[in-house]
């Protein structure tokens, strides 16, 4: 399976590392997920802004997943034995799933995902689950890998590596807990912190 057409689906979330990606790679598909976060809005109005100034296609699907959430990024409570205030248990294997079966269905040959060094507070932002996930992915039809080409990278080498300028990042959207940015959440600071030493 494959074709020229679809090689890349980068998951988008409009977030920084998400969008240094996609300025750099220029995937064929960026694809942001609606599973319900209480962001999603804001993702999705950041990740379209993104991708029509670099011309990548942009698609944004909705599988609502919100009753199964859990802390900042849901509209339930965080669950004791979360490792992050914004811990959402089997996100992203979810989220490699809904682009793998986009995946099939286009023909891409590559998942590409945003995660950097830093995400590996939780195991799902860990080498060894990506690895783990590429094994299942792959072992099934549709010969599709998932790709994290920035695991070894903290956001401010990505963003550097990436050469992409202030002006386009500054449409990212990065807050956990709301549409507009609340200034104070994991996701908000970190947004500030890369701005301020990327620039
Ligand atoms: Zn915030």
């Amino acid at each position: 399976m494959g074709d020229l057409e679809y090689s890349n689906i980068l998951l988008f979330s409009g977030g920084i590392d998400s969008t240094a990606l996609a300025f750099s790679m220029r995937p064929d598909l960026a694809l942001t997920v609606d599973y319900g976060q209480v962001c999603a809005d804001a993702e999705i109005l950041a990740s379209e802004q993104i991708c029509s100034t670099l011309g990548v296609e942009h698609e944004a699907v909705e599988v609502d997943c919100s009753d199964f959430g859990t802390g900042s990024l849901s509209p339930n409570e965080q669950v004791e034995e979360g490792p992050t205030p914004e811990w959402w248990p089997f996100r992203n294997q979810f989220l490699i799933t809904v682009a793998a079966m986009k995946g099939v269905q286009i023909g891409a040959d590559n998942i590409v995902v945003g995660t950097v060094e830093g995400d590996s507070d939780h195991a799902d932002g860990q080498a060894d689950f990506f690895r783990s996930m590429d094994e299942v992915v792959y072992g099934q039809e549709g010969s599709l890998h998932v790709r994290v080409p920035a695991i070894c990278s903290t956001t401010v080498e990505l963003v550097e590596q990436s050469g992409v300028p202030e002006r386009i990042l500054l449409w990212s959207h990065s807050c956990h807990v709301s549409n507009h940015p609340c200034g104070e959440c994991r996701g908000c600071q970190k947004h500030y912190e890369v701005i301020e030493q990327s620039f």
